[in-house]
């Protein structure tokens, strides 16, 4: 039977570690790598007696996100706590919010560049937004560790703000999974709310995940994957599980509710726990904190709201007139972007700029290993080195002899460095007579270029430039060759 008479519907809940100073309810250090249990307190160990004091910052990132998203904030939302039994949470219940979240409604936008790069040609849904459900703020948990016949827990991580991100269940495939994440993600970083690397366990993901035939309007019978930590095993666990629960429903076997976990390296789901040992977590408002107004902390996040991706590839396109693509590929990261546009601030064609940025400078970065943040080269050299292509003083391959040096030399200017190697524009006396000698050469290909035959020109120009060993500039050169020629 084909998959097409099936539909299936997948909702995501992201956990998101805020980047703040201080964990959710005390003063301790948020830090990674540091020893284990250095970063604790009566408070994150969950001591009994200890009390949690609000972090306002983990609220006004909450907030901030919610603004980017075009969430509501309610005015007044408070603390809950969720009770069950773990190890990693010693109190017995983590706080967290259950009926007033600090986020409600909203939508993450696919940016294109954010579906898998072997699927961009193929997006279903162009300009598709999901719609969010809520977003909520609660504390992370310990770590546990376990070795092979005991396990060690490290609660530096215990108390961590953590945002919680639930979607609708309005996903239609793995891909668009894939593409909301790192839309998601983008956002995040952007904005500064988390550094959100999946590998580093700063973003993790839950996906509820059912099938209905294309004929039924009621979802299907929903599973949930726990835990996913890479956009790689959000996609193939989505694609096998989609595929499980058809061949189930082909062949008569009902579904239960249940949850499962993928295992990575065999490349299957397995069943975790079904939906008779799940949790009642008997939320209760948390006698400890009180509920808190949100309008004065929401009316300072308005007035500062930092310019997401998608605005800024619109402002790329409008300031630079560069092309779509090319902003998008610019602004899909902030340091990225903000290189570029430091490096085409005042460039002579800030759009040959974003062709040498995206061309030449991150095939460079992409061979050394090196991320944007880390390129030895200032972006207004990259500039320079563009503008003096674009005066004539060095032809577009000795540009390229003088980048490879610049990385070598990222202290001295292109035009140094230029000058150093002997690339000075051929004396235009000496130029003239080139052409002069070509023409007289090819008088065929000449006569051509009279009747307009531009390709022809292009020939003479390049035989002007092996006359002049390189030296002259070829788009100077085809000026000229036209001027004499055409009049
Ligand atoms: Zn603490
Ligand atoms: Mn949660």
């Amino acid at each position: 039977m084909s998959e097409s008479r099936y539909i299936p519907c997948i909702g995501l809940e992201v956990h998101v570690q805020l980047k703040t100073e201080s964990k959710m309810f005390c003063s301790c250090a948020v830090s990674f790598g540091e020893e284990p249990n250095a970063l604790t307190c009566p408070t994150c160990l969950g001591l009994p007696g200890a009390l949690p004091v609000l972090n306002a910052g983990a609220i006004e990132r909450t907030i901030l996100t919610g603004q980017l998203l075009g969430c509501e904030t309610p005015p007044v939302v408070k603390w809950d706590r969720k009770n069950y039994f773990y190890p990693d949470m010693p109190k017995n219940y983590q706080i967290s919010q259950f009926d007033l979240p600090l986020c409600l409604g909203g939508g993450v936008p696919l940016y294109e560049l954010a579906y898998p790069k072997d699927h961009q040609k193929s997006i279903e849904n162009p300009g598709k937004e999901v719609e969010l459900t809520r977003i909520h703020l609660e504390e992370d948990v310990a770590k546990s560790t376990h070795h092979s016949n005991y396990t060690t827990i490290d609660f530096n991580r215990a108390g961590t703000p953590l945002m919680e991100i639930v979607s609708e269940p309005d996903i239609d495939s793995a891909e668009e999974a894939v593409a909301y994440l790192n839309s998601l993600r983008q956002i995040l970083v952007y904005s500064g709310v988390s550094d959100a690397d999946m590998e580093k366990g700063q973003m993790r993901c839950d996906v509820n995940i059912s099938v209905r035939p294309s004929d039924e309007k009621e979802l299907g019978t929903k599973i949930e994957l726990k835990n996913l930590n890479s956009v790689s095993a959000v996609r193939r666990s989505i694609q096998y599980e989609i595929g499980r629960q058809i061949e189930e429903l082909e062949a008569g076997r009902p579904l239960t509710q249940a949850t499962w976990r993928w295992n990575d390296e065999i490349g299957q789901t397995e069943l975790m726990r079904t939906k008779e040992d799940a949790h009642d977590y008997r939320y209760f408002p948390d006698p400890d904190l009180l509920p808190v107004k949100t309008g004065e902390m929401l009316a300072r996040v308005q007035q500062d709201l930092p310019e997401l991706p998608h605005e800024k590839v619109a402002r790329f396109e409008n300031e630079f007139g560069i092309t779509h693509y090319d902003a998008s590929v610019l602004a899909a990261e902030q340091l990225l972007a903000n290189y570029y546009e430091t490096a085409a601030a005042g460039a002579k064609s800030a759009k040959k700029v974003a062709n040498w940025v995206i061309n030449n400078l991150l095939a460079e970065l992409n061979e050394r290993d090196l991320e944007i943040g880390e390129c030895p080269v200032e972006a207004a050299k990259i500039g320079a080195l563009v503008d003096l292509v674009e005066s004539g003083q060095i032809s577009n391959n000795q540009a390229k002899e003088v980048f490879s040096d610049l990385f070598e030399n990222p202290d001295q200017s292109p035009a140094d460095i230029a000058k150093a190697k002997g690339f000075e524009p051929a004396d235009s006396g000496e130029v003239e007579g080139f052409i002069d000698e070509a023409i007289a050469a090819n008088p065929g290909p000449a006569g051509e270029v009279a009747e307009g035959n531009d390709k022809a020109a292009n020939f003479l120009t390049g035989q002007v430039m092996k006359l002049s060993r390189g030296k002259a500039n070829p788009k100077q050169v085809t000026e000229l060759i036209l001027k004499k020629l055409r009049g």
